[in-house]
This record gives C-alpha cells, structure tokens and sequence, in this order.
C-alpha cells in the first residue's frame, strides 16, 4: 500500500526486471532439459544390456529442503521418464531397485547392513576391510540386482 491506500503499483523497471527473470527462468529451464537429453541419451548409446535406477522416496527426502531442492534440479522424474522411453528404443532394460533397499548401507562385498550410515557419512566403512565411497558402493550394489 502507498500512503494515499492506494495497492502498490509496479513500476516500469519493476516490470522490465521481472520479465527479464522470467526470460532467465525459462533459459535455465532449457538449458536443464537439454543437458538432462544428453546425458539419458549418451547412457543408452553405450547400448547396456540393462540400466538400473533407484526409485528415491521421493515424498521422505521432501522434508529436507536441501534434499528437495537437489532433487527438483536433478529432475529426478524428468530424467526417469526420458531413461524410460529411450531405453525402449534400443532394447535395454530398464531395472527400478526398490525405493527401501537400502543401497548405499548395504556392503557391497559382504553384505552386512549397516544402519547407522547417515547421508552424511560420505564413506563406507565395513569390518570386512572394505572402505568405500558411498555413492560407488550404492551403485554397485544396484548394479548387482541387474544381474
Ligand atoms: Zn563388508
């Protein structure tokens, strides 16, 4: 409100600046679709007998702002659905791991679970001697239920 209790009206640069954030958004928004064709497409021309993908519980990680931001820049589904039809187009099957196995707490050499890694915990140490970053160790075990 102005002081004559009139609603606050938007000035001409006001209206300039946000048309041209608008325009930003929607560059930025390309250049993430874009990107996101890329890479689904440059995974399925290595022509893989199977791509496996983790189902993330999606609705969990939400109360984690940080988490939810990141997965809304990732465009998790975005990238789901093109790895979906692209991977029909050259045969490969596509394997969606459980959303509950627990992948990145699992051993991949042994198998022991362990519970207590938190999604900080950027290692995996385990008593078997395997001492691993988090992220390989999930990916192999997802790969392993490919197999
Ligand atoms: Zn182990």
């Amino acid at each position: 409100m102005n002081k004559e209790g009139n609603r606050y009206r938007k000035t001409r640069n006001l209206i300039k600046l946000e048309k041209s954030i608008a325009k930003l958004r929607s560059h930025i928004n390309n250049i993430r679709k874009d990107y996101i064709h890329k890479m689904t497409t440059e995974i399925v021309k290595t022509k893989p007998s199977h791509i496996v993908i983790e189902d993330l519980n999606a609705k969990g990680m939400m109360k984690n702002q940080h988490l939810a931001k990141h997965i809304q820049q990732c465009n998790f589904y975005e990238i789901r659905w093109q790895l979906e039809y692209k991977c029909k187009w050259y045969n490969i099957e596509l394997v969606m791991a459980d959303r509950w196995y627990p992948s990145s707490k699992t051993c991949s050499s042994c198998g022991q679970i362990h519970k207590g890694l938190r999604l900080s915990d950027r290692w995996i140490k385990c008593d078997c001697g395997l001492n691993l970053d988090r992220d390989l160790n999930a990916s192999i075990n997802l790969a392993k239920l490919a197999s």
